[in-house]
């Protein structure tokens, strides 16, 4: 087994026990450890081999003997034991967010439910309001996390689909007799949630091939195997206290068909359906298979080559929503969207100094690694003790050490900045004083997510409009597939930003993507400026920068758009002149 694959297994282990009610501490450990190896740059394997396993932080000889046995064998008669105790009616039952794994086994104990479908019925039946510890207001909010799930059912995070797909590309590209190969449907869009994988592959033999894919490591199960489309599950258990399960499809046609299916299968259907309107105006006829008129078959190599036949410019796929795109392709006016290349720094980054993982020079060292000119760190304000908030004073003693590290670097900025909270009321967590040391301000929510529309509004719009702020961080508060935004007008705050000249940021983390792309349209046609942010907490979290172009990409953004695709020098000049109010 991988790192990412013992690490579910400690995480899925480490819920199963809060299940059966064991000691926190005890359950915690479990987490720590795969957080620890999710985080760790070697493989695994190597450590176990060299007998240095417990040089990873919260590695204990317990924990030794069982990642060993997991590396080695892939197997774990403690973990096995303890799945077949605990109904996975009761795993699936924590994803609902008012309930922890306590409410979970006592609903288990009491009512005897173990399941979503049993839970349902119990609130409807009034059965849940009379448990000790939950009252009718808590078996309100259970039915409402069971209809959520019902909207978020079999559904993973872009990050989460990327993975699993790159791990089949890999595994394909050993698969002989493949010519092109790649992935479709809405992960080509790049769209922030994702339903399943659709990999299309050419070929002059598909059923070798059909073999390879389905035999891939970890698949779960084949649901089809054909000669032109095979299905199969790969489940990965419980991640992030979410069970994540997702069907991938591959689909083999020959190599001459391959760029009108590469077409169709990456969608949407609203841009197909479009572009085939587009094609019968030209009185052609275009399917998966092919684009053919009255004198035949029309030859494309490429995808370039049937936008190219209909008169229009290649539509990037993150674009094809049907939004405007294929009129702006036929007048020659698609944006020249943002790459990932343009981005050359970037500004919302936590270190140890509150809640990140890493010091301030690892985490300048990783982003310098990565090709970036320069880091804005942000750690947490005063207020949020619980992510070890700096107070005046130790925002005093981070200052020193930041002019310390760019003193002795000619080649990379670390610029001060803080990720100040946003108070119930709208003022800013820090006096002007302390605000005014900063080279920028990203102000955010973190507290008291359940005002009015009418209270949220006009607190963010208050901080948006405060001389100090640079930038507003993660928008509407929402979490992909886990938590809605709260009740704001982003309208209005998008308008208050425009005024005052705040940016708002495209928070890159791939479980926040806040804002979203059509938010991140709306903005740019405002006037707004935009900023992408990786909301680091750790060295390598540094790259989700890119889950932030791909917003903005979605978003129809183009590199003048965005604050840090500017160098060094110039963005120095740039939150200066916010500073001082130009
Ligand atoms: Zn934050
Ligand atoms: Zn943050």
């Amino acid at each position: 087994m991988d790192n990412d694959q013992v690490a579910a297994i400690l995480d899925e282990i480490a819920t199963l026990l809060e299940l059966q009610g064991e000691n926190p501490f005890r359950c915690q450990a479990y987490r720590n450890a795969a957080r620890a190896i999710q985080q760790m740059e070697g493989r695994l394997s190597e450590l176990v081999a060299a007998g240095k396993l417990t040089e990873i932080r919260g590695i204990g000889e317990t924990l030794q003997e069982k990642i060993t046995a997991l590396v080695i064998s892939g197997r774990l008669a403690f973990y096995d034991d303890l799945k077949s105790k605990i109904p996975t009616g009761l795993v699936e039952m924590l994803r609902i967010p008012a309930i922890g794994p306590k409410k979970v086994k006592a609903l288990f104990d009491q009512l005897g439910i173990d399941d979503l479908v049993k839970l349902k019925q119990a609130c409807e039946e009034g059965r849940v309001a009379s448990l000790k510890g939950f009252g009718a207001k808590t078996q309100q909010k259970i039915l409402e996390g069971i209809a959520f799930l019902g909207q978020a059912g079999d559904r993973v995070r872009l990050d989460q689909a990327e993975a699993v797909a790159n791990s089949l590309l890999e595994g394909l590209r050993g698969c002989a007799g493949i010519i092109r190969l790649e992935v479709c449907g809405s992960l080509r869009r790049r769209k922030e949630i994702i339903r399943d994988i659709d990999i299309l592959a050419s070929s002059k033999d598909a059923r070798p091939v059909m073999k390879c894919f389905v035999s891939l490591p970890g698949v779960s199960q084949v649901i089809g195997q054909g000669d032109t489309k095979s299905s199969i599950v790969i489940d990965k258990g419980v991640v992030d206290g979410r069970r994540f399960v997702i069907n991938a499809d591959l689909r083999v046609v020959d190599d001459d068909q391959f760029p009108f299916a590469l077409n169709y299968f990456t969608g949407s259907k609203e841009h197909n359906v479009a572009i085939r309107g587009r094609a019968q105006s030209y009185g052609l006829k275009l399917n998966e298979y092919e684009l053919v008129g009255a004198k035949g078959p029309v030859r494309c190599r490429d995808e370039g080559d049937i936008y190219r036949a209909l008169d229009m410019d290649y539509v990037p796929p993150e674009l094809r929503e049907n939004t405007g795109e294929v009129e702006a392709a036929v007048a020659h006016r698609l944006p020249k969207l943002i790459e990932k290349q343009d981005i050359l720094g970037t500004f919302h980054c936590h270190t140890n100094w509150s809640d990140g993982s890493a010091s301030l020079e690892e985490m300048a060292m990783a982003a310098r690694k990565l090709g970036l000119q320069y880091l804005g760190i942000a750690d947490h304000s005063q207020s949020l003790k619980m992510a070890n908030g700096l107070t005046p004073e130790r925002v005093h003693q981070q200052q020193a050490e930041i002019d310390q590290l760019n003193s002795r670097m000619s080649d990379f900025t670390i610029f001060k900045g803080t990720e100040c909270d946003i108070l119930p009321d709208g003022q800013l967590d820090y006096p002007d004083d302390v605000l005014v040391s900063f080279d920028y301000v990203v102000a955010s929510i973190h507290t008291h997510f359940n005002q009015t529309l009418e209270e949220m509004t006009a607190r963010i719009v208050r901080a948006v409009s405060h001389p100090r702020v640079t930038m507003l961080g993660h928008g509407t508060g929402r979490l992909v597939l886990r938590r809605e935004p709260y009740k704001v007008d982003m309208e209005a705050v998008m308008k208050a930003a425009a005024k005052h000249g705040t940016r708002i940021e495209i928070n890159a983390h791939p479980f926040r993507l806040d804002i979203d792309w059509l938010a991140c349209k709306r903005a740019k046609s405002l006037g707004v400026g935009l900023v992408i942010n990786p909301d680091a907490h750790a060295t390598q979290e540094i790259a989700h920068i890119g889950y932030g172009v791909d917003v903005a990409r979605r978003g129809w953004l183009e590199k003048s758009d965005v604050l840090n695709t500017l160098p060094a020098d110039q963005v120095a000049k740039a939150l200066a002149a916010k500073k001082a109010g130009k």
